[in-house]
């Protein structure tokens, strides 16, 4: 697989494209695409911000009928899959859809909008004695719309 072939959950664009890729490498995994798998992945792809188990459960139930054991296990096997990513955020376990290539994200600790980030600047650190075999880098602060609606209510 490609990296063109892969969604970014970043933009307007990419949001309102099917996340086959996904339905396809697990349909190669040997597993079906139920109705309440693909209500799961709809929700992760439709939403720019990372979201507990819970939410992303509760929010799938407009599309279809969705169990929470369910919701835990596709995370479980689109995590292993490098299909989305898990941050957390104030205690909690959030996730988000995302590309497999290396990056970083950023994520509002007030909406919990996650960013790519794609600077990297990580081989100019001095490991010594250490072989590294990779790092994750989460920058969490206030995204532009948060901030402007803080600034709005002062005003
Ligand atoms: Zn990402
Ligand atoms: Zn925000
Ligand atoms: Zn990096």
């Amino acid at each position: 697989m490609t990296n063109s072939t892969l969604a970014k959950h970043a933009t307007e664009t990419d949001r309102q494209t099917v996340p086959e890729h996904i339905y396809q490498s697990l349909r190669e995994a040997g597993q079906r695409i139920t109705k309440e798998r693909e209500a799961l992945i709809t929700t992760l792809f439709e939403s720019d911000k990372a979201l507990t188990p819970y939410e992303l459960h509760n929010m799938s139930s407009k599309h279809a009928e969705v169990g929470l054991t369910t919701t835990y296990r596709l995370l479980e096997t689109l995590l292993k899959n490098n299909f989305v990513e898990v941050f957390l955020v104030q205690g909690e376990l959030r996730y988000g859809l995302c590309k497999p290539s290396h990056h970083h994200h950023l994520v509002c600790t007030t909406c919990f909008k996650m960013r790519d980030f794609d600077q990297c600047d990580f081989n100019t650190l001095k490991i010594v004695d250490f072989a590294s075999s990779g790092h994750r880098l989460e920058i969490f602060g206030t995204c532009s719309d948060c901030s402007n609606s803080a600034v709005r209510k002062t005003l």
